[in-house]
C-alpha cells in the first residue's frame, strides 16, 4: 500500500482501510511466506515526519512444534512508524521520498516481530513419540513399554535378586 501524503496540511491526519497481501521476512516457521494483512491504517503529517499508527489482523500458517501438522494462528496488533524525508542518526525511522509514504515493509517487518516463538495446533497436543515418531494424537506406541522394560533390566542388574 502506498499513501500519498504531500496533499495533506501539517497536522492533517488521513485514515486509511485496506487489504495487502505482503511476503513476511523468512522464518522457519512459516510453510508460506505471504500473509494477507487486514489494516485499518492512521496516517498522520508533522513538519518534518509522518507518523503512522495502525491495527493489522492476519493469519499466519506454520508446523506444529510438537507433532508437526500443519496449523495457523491468527494475529492482531498495533504499529507505530515514523517516516522521515532525510537520514538523520535517529533508530527505527523509515525513510520516505516526500510525497508517498511505503506501508508494506514496515507492516510485513511488524507481523515478523509478532510471530510467536512456538507454534501447537491445541493446548492437547500431543505430539510425536520422540523415538518411533508415532503421532499420540492419533495412535499409541509400544516405546513405554519397551522403555519400562529395559529400565527395570538395568535396575535388576544394579540389584540382583
Ligand atoms: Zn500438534
Ligand atoms: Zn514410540
Amino acid at each position: 500500500m502506498r499513501v500519498k501524503v504531500s496533499d495533506l496540511a501539517i497536522g492533517e491526519v488521513f485514515y486509511v482501510d485496506f487489504e495487502e497481501e505482503v511476503t513476511i521476512p523468512s522464518n522457519f516457521m512459516l510453510s508460506d511466506e505471504k500473509s494477507l494483512l487486514k489494516v485499518q491504517a492512521k496516517l498522520t503529517k508533522f513538519t518534518d515526519f509522518v507518523m503512522l499508527e495502525a491495527t493489522v489482523s492476519t493469519n499466519i500458517n506454520g508446523n506444529c512444534d510438537r507433532c508437526l501438522k500443519p496449523t495457523g494462528t491468527g494475529l492482531n496488533f498495533s504499529v507505530f512508524e515514523k517516516f522521515i524525508e532525510e537520514e538523520n542518526d535517529e533508530d527505527e525511522v523509515w525513510l520516505y521520498n516526500g510525497r508517498v509514504v511505503e506501508l508494506n515493509e514496515p507492516l510485513a517487518v511488524n507481523t515478523f516481530l509478532h510471530i510467536p516463538m512456538s507454534l501447537i495446533c491445541n493446548d492437547n497436543c500431543l505430539g510425536l513419540c520422540h523415538k518411533c515418531g508415532t503421532d499420540l494424537n492419533t495412535g499409541e506406541c509400544k516405546c513405554d513399554e519397551t522403555g519400562d522394560n529395559q529400565f527395570s533390566d538395568i535396575l535388576r542388574g544394579f540389584f540382583p535378586e
